[in-house]
């Protein structure tokens, strides 16, 4: 119960109401997605763990999260949405509540300070998300204020109840629960955080590896422009032996559309140039 004067309302009654919201929801094509816990440990994995253990160690929060924990065990954050730097979520409370959490962004520096020190350590998405990591590289990741994880300065709510100037339980709650949803889903740590977890593998060994993906995008692009001409080029420049060849080479097998094409492009002997791909 909140407060004296407000009627207590059943779990049970609660819990009927949200979900008639819920349903509303779902009906007008929102994907709800509410956060289950099983058994006592709100998060099980290293991101949905080291998540948790971050909001506890600063004592701005320690004190108010405790009354979260109950409320997204029982299942009272019944939709949960995480996004780019910022989540929101209903809560069956004595009503259903709108919790907004915004996250800020990594700055810049300290997230190439991250990936520089972690260069050579990760060496896939696959181990990087599993937590699969070397102390070092963990321990680096977990850096109070310095790490991934936000510092209550950068994390910012607000709630749709009467009682939210404080952190009250339904925030509370929803931040239990997005430690939660990392256990499923740990890429969202990097969309909350707005930084690109690619950085940390792309980047090992190199110092200025910005520079570098500009380039490799670059090439990728060359090459389908190289194979696109490919085909006009040889259709072009013979004269006489085009059927021939298209029919042997890149014709073979291709639809009437693309034969067609191709003889279109035969055509332009007469000096223009004709672009354009089989269909
Ligand atoms: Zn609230």
């Amino acid at each position: 119960m909140d407060y004296g004067w407000r009627p207590y309302v059943p779990v049970a009654v609660r819990r009927a109401n949200a979900e008639r919201e819920m349903a509303r929801l779902r009906k007008k094509g929102h994907a709800v997605s509410p956060v289950i816990v099983e058994g006592r440990a709100i998060a099980r994995t290293f991101w949905g763990k080291s998540w948790c253990r971050n909001l506890e160690r600063y004592s701005d929060f320690s004190n108010r999260l405790p009354r979260g924990r109950t409320y997204v065990r029982n299942g009272s954050v019944v939709d949960l949405q995480l996004s780019s730097g910022s989540a929101e979520a209903s809560v069956a409370g004595s009503s259903l509540y709108k919790v907004k959490v915004r996250v800020a962004a990594v700055p810049k520096v300290r997230w190439q300070a991250i990936c520089r020190e972690c260069a050579g350590g990760i060496n896939s998405i696959v181990e990087l998300l599993q937590g699969r990591l070397s102390n070092a590289v963990m321990e680096r990741i977990c850096a109070e204020k310095t790490g991934l994880f936000p510092s209550p300065a950068e994390i910012e709510f607000s709630c749709s109840c009467p009682d939210w100037a404080s952190m009250c339980k339904h925030v509370a709650a929803v931040l239990y629960g997005i430690g939660a949803r990392l256990d499923e889903r740990p890429e969202l740590l990097f969309a909350l955080r707005t930084v690109d977890e690619k950085d940390l593998i792309t980047k090992a060994g190199r110092d200025l590896p910005l520079g570098r993906l500009a380039p490799a995008a670059g090439r990728v692009l060359e090459d389908a422009t190289l194979s696109e001409m490919f085909g006009i080029e040889m259709a072009e420049t013979s004269p006489t032996g085009v059927g021939s060849r298209a029919s042997k080479g890149s014709a073979r097998g291709t639809t009437e559309g693309a034969k067609r094409a191709l003889r279109l492009v035969k055509k332009p002997a007469e000096g223009r140039k004709v672009r354009r791909r089989p269909e």
